[in-house]
This record gives structure tokens, sequence and C-alpha cells, in this order.
């Protein structure tokens, strides 16, 4: 990131410990990462290349008690590192991102049996995570997962479908959710950790806008044990939202990472770029939208930086959703326009295939979908708004 005074002046507070985490994932971002990001389309973080270089930096330990070897889990300091990895190679944060949203239920709810086998495992590189929440007839109400897990003899019996899974197809660690209870109901969900079934398990490619690693996985009558319960039994709604509510700001500071990928690209290109004998930056016009970028997008980021600090510091999961919403809801859509703005100051140089601004331009658009929907974010706003009485 650039050290401009604008961003110099409007940085958000940091203890010691994060301002060092913040100087050398920046550093790793552009001495490792930028170089690199031409080789990674978003949608490519299946590439071991990618896995290797999260690994090996570390970052992974930001999902880990320190107690057990990792670095702690801080909202902040994972919004810091996805900030600056999404700004080096958008692939390298969906990886980082797509391995904490699965791993993170572990380290909130699990015993101390499912931390240790599983945390290590994501700590020594022998395992990989994939979260399994969504389904062709539940998305956004996650209450209206229809995937049943019966208790059988010795555990539980999973029936049902999931889609837009996350590398499911390389994946060998599962966190489910799924039901036991009747209805569309709060109490009748549970979360569950689980190794890669052996049988009945059926994974098919699902792409979308770009050729990612999507898929749709069918259980048919997968046994699992019963120690794979994560929390309680009925508690899965719980364990859910205190997840996405802890990762929500981090969406946030992704995609702020990759708006300000955008305007420094930018920035280069009016200076160099000439139209109607003078340079796009000598326009005044151009100046303009430049301004408005850089300071929505440095507004976006205190608005992120501030949710993560109030979820480090909150004592009530409660209190963490509205905040969590907002900066989710406002930072992406603000990088997504900011995106776009660059794009257009590019003109058709913008959408050229592979180009920086290009791929920004795909990357950015699920932002907007995954982890809560931007409509989901506000209706969650304007329930604390509300107060006690709005439930819906
Ligand atoms: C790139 C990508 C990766 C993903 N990875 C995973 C993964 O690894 N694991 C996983 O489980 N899921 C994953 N998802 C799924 C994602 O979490 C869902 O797409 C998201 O929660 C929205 O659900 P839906 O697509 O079913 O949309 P729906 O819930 O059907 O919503 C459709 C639209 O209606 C709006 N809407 C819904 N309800 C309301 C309401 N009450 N009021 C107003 N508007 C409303 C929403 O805002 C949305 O715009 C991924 C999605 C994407 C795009």
């Amino acid at each position: 990131m650039p050290s401009s005074s604008l961003s110099r002046g409007l940085a958000f507070p940091m203890s010691e410990a994060t301002a060092a985490l913040h100087g050398e994932v920046w550093t790793f971002a552009h001495d490792r990462l930028v170089p690199l990001s031409a080789g990674f389309d978003c949608g490519d973080e299946k590439d071991p290349e990618i896995a290797r270089l999260v690994r090996e930096a570390g970052y992974l330990g930001h999902y880990v008690p320190a107690e057990l070897g990792g670095h702690g889990l801080s909202v902040t300091n994972i919004s810091v590192v996805r900030e600056a990895l999404a700004y080096g190679a958008v692939a390298v944060d969906e990886f980082f991102a797509s391995q904490g949203i699965a791993v993170q239920p572990i380290t909130l709810f699990g015993s101390e049996d499912q931390k240790a086998h599983y945390l290590g495992g994501l700590l020594s590189g022998s395992r990989s995570f994939a979260l399994c929440v969504t389904e062709p007839v539940a998305g956004s109400d996650v209450a209206g997962i229809r995937t049943a897990a019966v208790a059988v003899d010795g555990g539980f019996e999973i029936n049902g479908t999931k889609r837009f899974v996350h590398m499911a197809d390389t994946v060998d660690t599962m966190v489910l959710f799924a039901k036991t209870g009747p209805g569309h109901a709060r109490g009748g969900l549970t979360a569950f950790v689980l190794d890669r079934p052996e049988q009945g398990l059926v994974v098919t490619p699902f792409p979308l806008l770009f050729e990612g690693p999507e898929f749709e996985v069918e259980f048919q009558g997968c046994r699992i044990p019963g120690t794979a319960v994560l929390g309680s039994v009925g508690g899965g709604m719980g364990v859910a939202m205190s997840n996405f509510d802890r990762i929500r700001p981090s969406v946030g500071a992704a995609a702020v990472g990759m708006a300000q990928r955008a305007l420094d690209a930018t920035v280069d290109y009016v200076q160099s770029r000439e139209a109607f004998t003078q340079r796009l930056a000598d326009f005044q016009g151009v100046r303009m939208q430049l301004s408005d970028i850089a300071v929505e997008l440095a507004a976006a980021r205190l608005c992120v930086y501030a949710a993560a600090r109030f979820a480090d510091e909150a004592h009530d999961d409660a209190d963490v959703r509205a905040p969590a919403a907002a900066a989710k809801l406002y930072a992406t859509e603000v990088a997504q326009r900011v995106i776009d703005r660059c794009v257009q100051l590019h003109g058709g140089v913008g959408l050229v295939r592979g180009s920086v601004t290009e791929r920004l331009y795909r990357a950015i658009r699920s932002t907007r979908i995954y982890e809560g929907a931007t409509d989901i974010m506000r209706i969650v706003v304007a329930r604390d708004l509300l107060g006690p009485r709005a439930r819906r």
C-alpha cells in the first residue's frame, strides 16, 4: 500500500503486535504475491503452490489459539492478513479465507480433542477444510437447511445436498450443518466436523463466474460418529452465526485490499496514458474521481477495522452482529464501485482479459453475496435499529 499522507492520516489504531504483522504481511504481498499474481486468476486457489505459500508464511495460525501453537484468534489480525493477501493475489486470500471460515467453528466450539486433532492438522498442513452450509433450497435462510442428520447406532446418517462448497473435491475435513430436529427451526440445526466420508459422497463441479473451485456435494447415507458433533446437538444456528459474525469484517477487509490494488494500478495508468494531448491525470475530472475513490476507500477501511476491533473486545456475541454486517455491507459495496470506476478510468484496457482491473472486476462480485448477501446485511442492521420487537 503506498504511504500517502491520506493513508497514514486515516490509518486505524493498531497494537504493537498488529502493527508488526501489518508490516510483515504487506511486505509479503508486495514482494512475493504481486510478482506472482499475473499467474493466478481468482478461483485458482486449488493450485498447491498457493497452499504452500500461505502455510509457509504461517498465516493459518491466525485461526488457532496460542495454547495450541497458533497466533490466537483475532478478527483484527485476520482482517489485516486478508486485506494484504487480497491486494497481492485474490486466489491466495481465497485459500486463506476458505480454510478460516471452515476451521473457525472448531476453534470457537470444538471440544479439546477436536481442537487438538483438527487444528493440529491445519497447522501441520496435513488437513484441509471445507464449509458445507448452503443448499439448493437454503442459502441466506440458514434455518431452512434440509440436509438431515438422523441419529443411528453409534452416530448419525447424513442425507442431503450442499452447494457452492469451496474445494470440496480435495479437502479431507468438512464442517457440516444439518437438521437434527423437525421443521424450519433454529433449534433443529446441528454443526458437525467430519473426515471426508469414504462412501456415499458425490462431488460435482459447480462453476461460477470464473473457473473456480466450487462444488455441489451430495451426502447419500453417509455414516459419521457421534463424536463429530461440534458444540451441542441443536446448537448449530449459534455456531453458524458466531462464525459469520467473526468472518464478515474480514470479507470487507479483503474487498478493500482488492479495491486498493485497482486504485494503485489506476494512479499509475492515468499518469502514463495521454488523451487530447495531455495525461489523463492532468484532467481535473479525472482527479476528482481519484479523490472520491481514495476517500471512500479510506472510510470503508476504517469501518472494517472498527468492526473488527469491536468484535475482538465485545463480551456478548450478539453485540458483534450489526457492526460486522455494516462493515461487510459498506466495504464490499464501496469496493465494487471503486473497481468499476477504476476499470472505466482505464478505458478498454481495463477489460483486457488477464489485466489487474479485469480480474478484480470479476473477483469482487462474489464478496457482496457470500458470508451474507448485502440485503441480508441490511436486514441485520435494520433489526439492530428497530430493537427486540423486530424479530424477522
Ligand atoms: C464464490 C462463492 C463461494 C461460496 N462458498 C461457499 C462455501 O464454501 N460453503 C457454503 O456453504 N456456501 C458457499 N457459498 C454460498 C453463499 O454463502 C450463498 O450464495 C449466500 O449465502 C447466499 O445464498 P443464496 O445464494 O442461496 O441466495 P438466496 O438466499 O436465495 O438469496 C437470493 C437473493 O435474495 C436476497 N434475499 C434473501 N432473503 C432476503 C430477505 N429476507 N429480504 C431481502 N432480500 C433477501 C439475497 O440478498 C440475495 O440477493 C459461496 C458462494 C459464492 C458466490
